[in-house]
């Protein structure tokens, strides 16, 4: 069976562009396409950013007990479809999921054998920088860096804790991450055993 590969990090890391790298250079690696009540921002194409949804089909999935894991993140609901998770196993994939950290947690409920990883900013300066740079309103900045804030303080749930001052850097960290995981010897394929 496949790996869940578990990215969280505060918005301004630079965790899409990190997640893009590592579905690039990882054939057998997919991203987990989430569902949302967000509207969708411009350039964001519905199967593909997420599934966007309204509330009343997400207050269905949750009755149906369609997914896996989900949270209510700044006024919306998000979540990841367990459907979309099978189907990306019974195709030999490992899966990397962007979540938050309530996520995180639950999908380490879920899949013992899932691998959390955090990525952080330099600094809260940095990343008050990069969020400015993105013409973030300031209230939303401030909500941000609180929710940051928190989240550090709850690193330990995360398996491996990734700093992002060098984007090649944090990429080749986290493929190194990767490597090793599959390695691991009960993750190992057994018919490789078997042909010794
Ligand atoms: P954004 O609206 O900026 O795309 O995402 C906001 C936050 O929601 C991010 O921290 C992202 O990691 C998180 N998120 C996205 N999809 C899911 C999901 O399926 N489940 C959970 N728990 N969080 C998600």
């Amino acid at each position: 069976m496949g790996t869940i590969f578990v990215l969280s990090a505060p918005s301004g890391t630079g965790k899409t562009t990190i997640c893009e790298r590592l579905i690039k250079s990882l054939p057998n690696l997919k991203m987990s396409i989430s569902h949302t009540t967000r509207k969708p921002r411009i350039g964001e194409r519905d199967g593909v950013d997420y599934f966007f949804v309204d509330r009343e089909v997400f207050e269905t999935m949750i009755k149906n007990n369609d997914f896996v894991e989900w949270a209510e993140v700044y006024g919306n609901f998000y979540g990841t479809s367990k459907k979309v998770i099978n189907e990306l196993f019974q195709s030999g994939n490992d899966v990397l999921l962007d979540i938050d950290i309530q996520g995180a947690k639950n999908i380490k409920k879920t899949y013992p054998d899932s691998v959390l990883i955090f990525i952080l900013p330099p600094s809260l300066e940095e990343l008050e920088k990069r969020l400015k740079q993105r013409k973030e309103e300031i209230d939303t900045i401030k909500m941000r860096l609180n929710k940051v804030k928190e989240e550090i303080s709850q690193y330990k749930i995360y398996d491996y804790l990734v700093i992002n001052d060098d984007l090649d850097k944090a990429v080749k960290e986290i493929l190194c991450i990767i490597t090793a995981e599959k390695l691991k010897t009960n993750k190992v394929n057994q018919q490789i055993i078997n042909n010794f």
